[in-house]
């Protein structure tokens, strides 16, 4: 494995490569991630991982300047796993003073986790045009645990015309069913034992929806009663397109969970 910074340095490697899968990522791997690089293996990839902890998508009151960071395991884990280059950009490098920007979609990445974190899309949207023109991936593998995230993506591949193909993965759990994740060292383990009831609540419901004619209303409340000493952000249920279902549909539609848990967001879903 090879490891970049430079930009120019990883044009040229990726210029000549044919089938290159590519796993963007903020670092502090876990077995998330890793799921997301075997998937990519078993396609036969030229896999690049990149680890940058983009400031466009943190809000002024978010966690920059602690996100987790923990370089030494990253490198381990993607040399255990068959990477060959992780990308370490820099921000300097990434970014100009003045430069375009991709606004996200008004309606889509403005609510769910857009609502308390405005213009955080704009930020993600904006990281990984650019990942996605240094590497010019033929794949991208992204998680499935970021919902709107995935989607507002694919949006953003088909309006510009980008040939990529994206790989949407499962979300990895621990044992206790918690969706990992880079910012859960932050949890405690009496916040586990509460977070606990997200994954049980979402597997309780999908195992209660076997037909088209439920009303998402009732599933919600059912969700909501079933949250005991959580502080909800919001219980939504949307179509594979991000729009609010009025009915579950079988094989369209997510529900989303997100709660505030010791001023850590906390997210997961469950795909239908
Ligand atoms: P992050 O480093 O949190 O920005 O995540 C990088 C990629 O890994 C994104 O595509 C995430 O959706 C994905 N990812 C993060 N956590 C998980 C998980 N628990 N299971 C599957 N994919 C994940």
């Amino acid at each position: 494995m090879i490891i970049v910074n430079d930009i120019e340095q990883i044009q040229n490697i990726c210029r000549d490569k044919s089938n290159k899968g590519f796993i963007p990522t903020m670092g502090a791997l876990h077995k998330g991630h890793i799921s997301l690089i075997q998937k990519s293996r078993l396609n036969l990839d030229f896999i690049i991982v990149s680890i940058f902890i983009n400031p466009a998508q943190f809000s002024e009151n978010e966690d920059l300047d602690k996100y987790p960071q923990n370089a030494k395991n990253d490198i381990k884990i993607c040399q255990d796993n068959k990477v060959d280059v992780l990308f370490m950009p820099l921000a300097k490098d990434i970014y100009q003073d003045y430069e375009p920007k991709i606004i996200s979609d008004k309606i889509d990445a403005y609510k769910l986790e857009g609502i308390n974190r405005p213009s955080h899309f704009d930020g993600v949207l904006n990281v990984v045009m650019k990942l996605l023109n240094i590497i010019t991936p033929n794949k991208l593998y992204l998680g499935k645990k970021d919902a709107q995230q995935i989607i507002l993506i694919e949006k953003m591949i088909k309006s510009f015309f980008l040939n990529i193909n994206v790989i949407r993965c499962e979300s990895i759990r621990d044992d206790d069913g918690i969706a990992m994740s880079s910012r859960n060292i932050y949890l405690s383990k009496n916040d586990r034992m509460k977070l606990m009831q997200v994954n049980k609540a979402l597997q309780k419901c999908k195992n209660k929806i076997t037909n088209n004619k439920t009303k998402s209303d009732i599933i919600i409340e059912e969700i909501r009663n079933n949250l005991i000493k959580l502080e909800i952000n919001y219980i939504s249920i949307v179509n594979h397109k991000l729009k609010q279902a009025k009915y579950t549909i079988i094989s369209d539609t997510i529900i989303l969970i997100s709660v505030n848990i010791n001023n850590t967001n906390y997210i997961d879903n469950i795909w239908l």
